[in-house]
């Protein structure tokens, strides 16, 4: 049981260690009563392609970050709060295959396990701990504020909301935020306040703009909309700013530092049988 690690010496020094990997590019991850309950390498699908990012997962989060050496070095780092977690299985076709989503309010995602069997040991392991935390906690999910999986570049030729633009090196591909489809950018033109993914307001598409104006729109009495809007929108030009703020990994030649491929393995430390955790395996 992952009670029995808490406070242990081997759960605090593991801990230790994935705080030291990530360096002053993390967060401080020992905390009183936090237990790593497993880790491994998961495929994640990012805006463009495929990367190996290594996951952790505590009894109340989950971390991620970029590899630069296996074990020994990440960068990167992401926490998601376990208690905002859901899991949604990704059947398999002919492209991807032993995937799941991770749903969450700041940025939801694809990840991909190497085999039927790692997926399923990682989903229950994440599943468990979410369940667990939730009773601990005394509290519901919702999926309010939860953020889109967006959908991959290549996934779209044309815009998915116009069905008409046809996308080029100057039409431009972009992501709704609220939604997570590929819009040209006349469809993807406003900008709403999405404060669970970020403090600046956000792209997205003109359906998900209506709805969000809907939902918020004030009593039908008051005569002026815009005035007590949380947000008046503004028309934003086909500029760079996607690029920046779109994709999940700006700098990509840091990814190309490790370029080992790795097994997603799912390395429970719930056993507790593991004498040393250093001895683990390695996959260099
Ligand atoms: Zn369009
Ligand atoms: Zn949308």
């Amino acid at each position: 049981m992952v009670d029995r690690l808490v406070n242990s010496e081997a759960n605090n020094r593991r801990i230790n260690f994935v705080e030291q990997c990530f360096g002053s590019s993390g967060q401080p991850l020992v905390s009183p009563g936090r237990v790593l309950v497993g880790e491994g390498v998961l495929t994640k699908l990012c805006r463009k392609k495929q990367k190996p990012r290594q996951f952790f997962l505590f009894n109340d989060a989950l971390v991620y970050g970029n590899i630069i050496l296996h074990k020994k070095k990440y960068n990167k780092q992401h926490v998601l709060q376990l208690e905002n977690i859901k899991l949604e299985d990704i059947p398999d076709d002919g492209v991807y295959k032993n995937g799941w989503k991770i749903i969450n309010p700041s940025k939801s995602f694809a990840v991909f396990a190497a085999t039927a069997t790692e997926k399923k040991e990682w989903m229950a392991h994440i599943k468990k701990c979410v369940y667990d935390l939730l009773i601990k906690r005394g509290i519901t999910q919702t999926s309010e504020h939860d953020s889109p999986v967006w959908v991959p570049d290549q996934n779209a030729q044309i815009c998915m909301h116009c069905k008409k633009s046809e996308f080029t090196v100057l039409n431009r591909k972009h992501h709704c935020r609220k939604c997570g489809i590929v819009a040209c950018n006349a469809c993807t033109s406003k900008k709403w306040l999405l404060p669970q993914q970020s403090s600046k307001p956000l792209r997205v598409c003109l359906t998900c703009y209506n709805q969000l104006s809907l939902s918020s729109a004030p009593p039908v009495s008051s005569r002026d909309n815009n005035k007590i809007r949380k947000y008046t929108p503004i028309n934003i030009p086909d500029s760079d700013d996607d690029s920046s703020d779109d994709d999940d990994e700006p700098t990509p030649s840091v990814d190309t530092v490790d370029n080992n491929t790795y097994e997603s393995q799912f390395q429970s430390y719930e056993a507790e049988e593991v004498p040393d955790y250093k001895a683990g395996q390695t996959h260099q």
